[in-house]
């Protein structure tokens, strides 16, 4: 489903109809405590254990949660926050046991695949702690996701006995244009665009690193337009103050990396969303252009390329993959029993084999990712190069669609894409 289609409500009102508790794991802090704040007003209760409540806090819920009849209706918390918290684990399998938990939700399921082996890598293990409450009813929500990304959801959740349920999601009003880009860094390619189509207006330009962002930001500006970075390094308090001015308008386009400025941003008038340089998958791609238009008037989504990019990104995915695997092998306990025996006793015998077992494991499932991202970079090269298919017609298919018309964006003629324009002038140049 897409952003603001309705995702929360899925859960939220059969969590309400029901008796008990639903358990909703969700990777971002803020919005989990934005929807508590949401249903708080509604008088449903809703909790989240977060770090900065004191022990007495949580003493309180892990009560209340345990006592016979729990009013919490809803509890978010992350991935991490669930591996780490024996009490909460603790008050799940009494609830289990009294018939009282009625539902895991795993919110923003794309994360277990797509981003769940080098990012959150508890997002990539939860099946492990899902298993010890087998027989509870789970609930994963997601954004739209590619060929194979649904399946291999299913069977790391091993959702077996599935029920599967997708929206369509033609969005008429975004107008998609990809360009190979004539410069280097695409800073000029980007101020040329947004000074000849929409100068005064709010965007944002996706650039590749944190470095890329500074240099984009300092040559809007010098440019003449209002810009700010925002990555990982640019401060909480500046990350903050850069996003209210641009929702106030007065900052015209943030330049971000992708992972930094995204879920919860909802402002309704973006009027373009510019990708600077190749993003990695068709996912991220949909996800990130999916942030123009809110409103519903004419909006822009323009992709910068360069054939280089697919080297470098490759370059990036080969060095993520071997840190993940070395950080894999170097976390892995059967290795670190072995290493902590041979310490404690140099003259014992190793066992090998659970070593080579071990590192074994770490590089095919570090392989599995590699394969997997490279062939959405392939994906997403493909979508670039293509001159002919209608570029919404490729998404709606690449996204699961059957039977997709050919002049699915023509029905806004104001928005349609850069294929179907060309497509539409050669047949006018030939009557
Ligand atoms: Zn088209």
């Amino acid at each position: 489903m897409l952003v603001g289609a309705g995702k929360s409500l899925c859960y939220q009102l059969p969590a309400c109809l029901s008796a008990g508790v639903t358990v909703v794991i969700s990777p971002l802090k803020a919005l989990n405590l934005e929807q508590i704040k949401e249903l708080t007003k509604l008088g449903i209760k809703a909790w989240t254990p977060s770090d900065d409540k004191s022990e007495r806090v949580q003493n309180r819920f892990y009560k209340e949660l345990i006592e016979e009849d729990p009013k919490i209706k809803l509890l978010y918390v992350t991935p991490e926050k669930m591996r780490k918290t024996s009490w909460l684990i603790k008050a799940l399998k009494s609830l289990k046991e009294r018939k009282c938990l009625t539902c895991f939700v795993i919110d923003e399921a794309q994360c277990i695949i797509e981003v769940g082996y080098d990012f959150r890598s508890d997002y990539g293990t939860l099946n492990e702690l899902l298993n010890e409450f087998r027989g509870v009813p789970i609930m994963a929500v997601s954004g739209p996701i590619g060929p194979g990304i649904q399946e291999d959801n299913l069977n790391q959740l091993q959702m077996t006995k599935d029920q599967v349920f997708t929206m369509p999601f033609n969005r008429l009003n975004l107008k998609y244009a990809v360009q190979e880009r004539k410069t280097i860094s695409g800073e000029k390619d980007c101020f040329t665009w947004i000074n000849e189509h929409c100068l005064n207006e709010s965007g944002i330009v996706y650039c590749w690193r944190k470095v890329d962002c500074d240099n984009m930001a300092r040559s809007l500006n010098k440019a003449g337009l209002k810009a700010s970075s925002y990555h990982s390094d640019v401060t909480d308090e500046d990350r903050e103050i850069a996003q209210n001015k641009w929702n106030e308008n007065k900052c015209q386009v943030i330049c971000a990396t992708s992972g930094a400025f995204g879920m919860g941003i909802n402002k309704p008038d973006v009027r373009y969303v510019i990708h600077s340089f190749l993003p990695d998958s068709m996912e991220r791609y949909h996800r990130e252009t999916g942030r123009a238009g809110r409103d519903g008037n004419v909006s822009h989504c323009i992709l910068f390329y360069s054939d280089r990019d697919e080297g470098l990104l490759q370059q990036a995915i080969m060095g993520t993959t071997c840190k993940a695997i070395s950080s894999d092998i170097s976390n892995d306990i059967s290795i670190s029993k072995e290493i902590s025996k041979a310490i404690r006793s140099p003259n014992s015998c190793i066992n090998s084999s659970a070593i080579s077992r071990a590192i074994n494991s770490a590089f095919l499932k570090g392989k599995g990712s590699k394969d997997r991202k490279f062939r959405n970079l392939g994906t997403m090269m493909k979508f670039c190069g293509t001159q002919q298919d209608c570029r919404k017609k490729q998404l709606l298919t690449y996204f699961g669609g059957v039977n997709i018309e050919a002049n699915v964006c023509q029905p806004n003629s104001e928005a349609i894409c850069d294929n179907c324009e060309r497509a539409n002038a050669a047949a006018a140049a030939t009557v």
